[in-house]
């Protein structure tokens, strides 16, 4: 051996090494100790990961050692945050492979495909590497190469126009997956800008409205891995919100006698993990909840200590039933017959179940006491009018368990999540952004962002300059071709801008195409509710890392990615500076230094100043290993913060937060001193009190406790909110008969479940993984047999045409009993395309040619070449197999947005039928006149806050914005017309 072998101190290992080395000496062998020195099962102990060694598999069976320094990251591929570790070799420099973080507590060290196959999108030959503006009319596909110069002054030019010209809402930043906490809020208030807009409306927030009403807090944190009894209403042990570090303790749950209840339409592979599985109607899910609480209150098996202390009863019972006592007791009667409508029969009528399954999950449900975990996301939430109803429904079984913030129950999100604060804090915007807050949707979670062709199409406003990022409207909103006449029209939208590391249905249409950087290649922070504790990851550049590792001085991220592949944190800060050059416009201060004055902020002391100042704990463990706050997170990656948080709810406050107290008569308690407590980030502002003080609490059994950040302070079985914005029938969780109910479908509909994730894809961020293009490509439509046998659609393979209220798909069937008759599914995954003429544009195997044209009747598509091998840097290119890529099913869905929670209603009522002559695989046709027209039907649905708002606001101010204007910009503009109160 040419190199000293270093034994690991690891429990065991020596023992096993020396019994190794003796029975190979025993054969006369010359003893290896294996390259890296350690068991093969064990992950690389940290203390190695400046020199880890493997053997080279290409080498074999000579023993060549590679050596490797590990660099910690955050995988980018979903929101779970996983942490990996990249393996940059110490020969080429180069990353050689990812692999799970075994320092990251959330997942862990465990990843699922997604995280290792981000070395394919690192190598992607069909990458962006070099800043792009486009050389012929939009969407021509015709590029020019320039330098990352010209495109910052040509964009500072426009946005400084904008910003002095009084035109702030026409600056506006699309995020897609944030994949970030607060970056580009920040930089968006410097710029004084109201420009914040999300993929969320379309994604889950009908799932967080429900537990928004309840806490306060839109988010579930379950903590699967104590339940007793774990109840999904999602594919939650295979894509669901935070599927691995999720799937993981939901294992070592069940590994310990847990039961697991899934409601499921389509047998997902979480599905086939459950004790039971419920394939419920599509949209009935609410009714079941509703049937297993009945059953809790009817059989009095709910926790009533939890409930006489936590629910807002009395204001329930003042609202709503004044003449009555404001007794617990009465309440208690008032409950037994508020939910007494909604039987086993009731539910097993509204979803299909036998009633005796659902009265046995019941059962197993009210044996769960304060252990039972649960959790709604995307699933029946995203795909029906009133989804938000489910969860709401859902958290309602908690609330009467008591079964929150307690071991093995659900917390509320902001309780297990660390958000710290940032080097410089600007003033909230003083604008109101109507595109995406408009009056319609006053109680909308997220920005209405989907609308947005229906709203310039109305002549609400236009967009100067309009960004993307992580987000690709055209494919995966509902409606795109809407968005693509949107963005193609330059009079409503003048300058658009694709901040992409790959190409993408949207980015075809843009004018600049700016090369970002994938999971290794740039810096973000994060944190999620994954278990009952907080913790903060580091996603970095891991080529900067290493070589900072080495000693090299990186003052760039561009140094050492691809190309001119940038981060969108020094893209931004960068940006600012050429907006505000001298300072004048005071955005250019909120992107400076603070150690050198007059000089650029660096990502360097961004992340330094907030790990060293606002993230307790890191500085002390950091020193404990005499290292920076910033070099502790860049060698590990991921910081526990706190372990155990508990029921916030329940901690006393102490008087030294109380300062100028004021008590309501409900025991809502304000003072007039800062915040205190735990570090923990509630997504909304509860409203302050006439003084301007701010709620710190509420009085529960006799005590101040800190309670839930909503107006009462308590958990909201009765909403004060929804009832005093206009809609009082839904004020309790209730149950909403969907748009794709039953009795709503014509003859011969079935309901298309479109949402469904593979565990192997996500959106659009992983088409250039070639090896999760290889396992997951195509997306048939699911029909049950019976189904099939009476439509005529003989076998698997058969091509379909699936109707829709605006056009049509065609797409290949997959007979399978795992879809209950009625009901049709598609993953929206596949079906990805790029326009013909448009060369080697691509992103990989994943992208068919298409021709796109108008006919009579609207817009239609048919591919003109599937994906072929082709030649190209990366040799694999060539080994292309497969060529369907399956169907852009989003194109023919109208939008359908909620009218209470914005959510769109992605499930579509259909009708399916064998292929018609001329029809081929991967057909679209769809009419944006008619999408106008269904755009609109649904804009009927809504109560405008001018209408229903009660103080002349046009949101509650204690609603969730990410961006959040000042005080005077949540007005109406004419508040005086229904204002009954004035704002502090
Ligand atoms: S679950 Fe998979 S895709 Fe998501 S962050 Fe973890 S490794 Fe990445």
């Amino acid at each position: 051996m040419s190199r000293p072998v270093h034994m690991p101190a690891l429990d065991g290992l020596g023992v096993r090494v020396s019994a190794a080395r003796a029975a190979a000496e025993a054969r006369g062998e010359t003893f290896y100790p294996g390259a890296s020195r350690v068991h093969l099962a064990a992950f690389p102990p940290k203390e190695r990961w400046d020199d880890w060694v493997e053997l080279s598999s290409r080498a074999w069976p000579a023993r060549e050692e590679r050596h490797y320094t590990l660099v910690p990251t955050t995988c980018f591929n979903c929101e779970s945050a996983c942490g990996l570790l990249a393996y940059v070799d110490a020969g080429t420099g180069r990353v050689r492979k990812f692999e799970g973080n075994p320092e990251h507590p959330g997942s862990r060290g465990r990843n699922c495909a997604k995280g290792p196959a981000t070395i394919n999108q690192v190598t992607d030959p069909d990458r962006v590497l070099y800043p792009l503006r486009r050389a012929g009319r939009r969407g021509a596909g015709r590029w020019e190469r320039i330098s990352w110069d010209e495109a910052l002054d040509a964009l500072a030019a426009r946005i400084r126009a904008a910003i002095t010209e009084g035109r702030q809402n026409e600056v506006m930043v699309h995020l897609g997956r944030p994949g970030e906490d607060g970056f580009t809020e920040r930089v968006l208030a410097s710029w004084g800008v109201d420009g914040h807009n999300s993929h969320t409306n379309v994604c889950s927030s009908g799932g967080r409205t429900g537990f928004q009403f309840w806490m306060g807090i839109d988010r579930p944190s379950p903590d699967h891995a104590n339940a007793r009894v774990i109840y999904l209403i999602s594919s939650h042990l295979e894509a669901g919100h935070y599927f691995n570090p999720h799937a993981q303790r939901i294992t070592e749950a069940r590994a310990r006698g847990a039961k697991v209840i899934v409601l499921d339409t389509r047998l997902s592979n979480t599905a086939t993990h459950a004790d039971y599985w419920l394939s419920p109607q599509p949209g009935s899910e609410a009714a079941i909840n509703l049937a297993v609480a009945n059953h809790l209150i009817q059989t009095r098996r709910y926790n009533e200590d939890f409930v006489r202390k936590w629910w807002n009863w009395k204001e329930y019972l003042a609202a709503c039933h004044p003449g009555r006592p404001v007794a617990f007791e009465t309440f208690q009667e008032i409950l037994a017959g508020l939910y007494a409508e909604f039987t086993f029969e009731f539910a097993a009528a509204e979803s299909g179940i036998d009633a005796a399954v659902i009265a046995e999950v019941a059962g197993v449900v009210a044996g769960a006491g304060t252990r039972f975990s649960c959790h709604s996301w995307r699933s029946a939430a995203a795909g029906n009018l009133g989804g938000w109803q489910v969860s709401r429904t859902l958290f309602l079984i908690s609330a009467l368990l008591g079964a929150v913030a307690t071991e093995g129950g659900t917390f509320p999100n902001a309780w297990n999540k660390f958000v710290p604060r940032p080097i410089h804090v600007p003033p909230h915007p003083g604008v109101w952004q109507d595109l995406s807050w408009p009056e319609e949707y006053p109680l909308a979670q997220n920005e209405m962002s989907f609308l947005l062709p229906h709203f310039l199409a109305d002549g609400r406003g236009r967009l100067d300059t309009y960004f993307i990022r992580v987000y690709n409207p055209v494919w995966t909103n509902p409606d795109g071709l809407s968005w693509m006449e949107l963005l193609t029209d330059e009079q409503k939208v003048g300058c658009f801008v694709a901040l992409t590391p790959t190409w993408s249905e949207s980015a075809y249409f843009a004018d600049y195409v700016l090369p970002m950087g994938h999971a290794s290649e740039r810096h973000d922070t994060h944190s999620y509710e994954q278990y009952d504790g907080q913790w903060i990851g580091f996603r970095q550049p891991v080529l900067r890392a290493a070589r900072e590792r080495r000693g090299e001085k990186i003052t760039d991220t561009r140094q050492v990615n691809p190309g001119e592949v940038w981060e969108e944190n020094e893209f931004w800060i960068e940006l600012s500076w050429r907006i505000d050059p001298d300072g004048s416009l005071g955005i250019r201060r909120y992107h400076e230094s603070l150690e050198r004055p007059g000089t650029r902020l660096t990502v360097d002391e961004y992340y330094g100043w907030m790990f060293a100042n606002s993230v307790p704990g890191l500085p002390e463990r950091a020193a404990a290993e005499g290292l920076t706050p910033l070099g502790w997170m860049r060698r590990y990656g991921a910081f526990e913060i706190t372990r155990g948080q508990g029921a916030v709810h329940e901690q006393e406050v102490p008087d030294a937060e109380l300062t100028d107290p004021a008590v309501t008569p409900a025991g809502r308690v304000y003072t007039s001193a800062p915040p205190g407590g735990p570090n923990i980030v509630p997504t909304g502002a509860p409203e302050p009190d006439g003084q301007g003080r701010r709620p710190a609490g509420v009085v529960v059994g006799g005590v101040v406790r800190r309670g839930f950040p909503t107006p009462s302070g308590l958990l909201e079985f009765w909403s004060s909110t929804l009832a005093g914005w206009g809609w009082p029938e839904h004020a309790l969780p209730g149950y909403i008969r969907s748009h794709v109910h039953p009795a709503r479908l014509e003859p011969g509909q079935l309901v298309l479940l479109s949402t469904f994730r593979l565990p192997t894809q996500i959106h659009t961020r992983s088409a250039n993984s070639k090896w999760l293009d290889e396992l997951s490509h195509t997306n048939p439509v699911w029909i049950n047999p019976a189904d099939a046998a009476r439509l005529d659609i003989r076998r698997t393979g058969d091509l379909v045409r699936v109707e829709t209220e605006i056009g049509h798909f065609v797409a290949k069937a997959w007979l399978t009993e795992g879809i209950r008759p009625g009901v049709v599914a598609c993953s929206h995954h596949m079906g990805r395309w790029k326009l013909s003429g448009h060369g080697q544009v691509s992103a990989g195997g994943m992208m068919a040619t298409v021709d796109l044209g108008r006919s009579a009747g609207g817009w239609v598509m048919r591919a003109r070449d599937q994906v072929r091998p082709y030649e190209s840097a990366d040799p694999d290119t060539a080994r292309i197999w497969w060529s369907d890529t399956g169907v852009h099913q989003n194109l023919t869905f109208p939008v359908q947005p909620d009218p209470i929670s914005g959510m769109h209603c992605w499930h579509q009522a259909v009708r399916v039928g064998p292929a018609r002559p001329g029809d081929a695989h991967g057909d679209i046709a769809v009419d944006t006149g008619k999408a106008r027209e269904v755009y609109r039907s649904w804009l009927e649905l809504t109560r405008p806050a001018g209408r229903v708002s009660p103080d002349g606001t046009r949101r509650p101010r204690w609603l969730m914005r990410p961006l959040r204007p000042s005080p005077a910009a949540f007005r109406l503009p004419d508040a005086g017309r229904a204002s009954a109160r004035s704002l502090p």
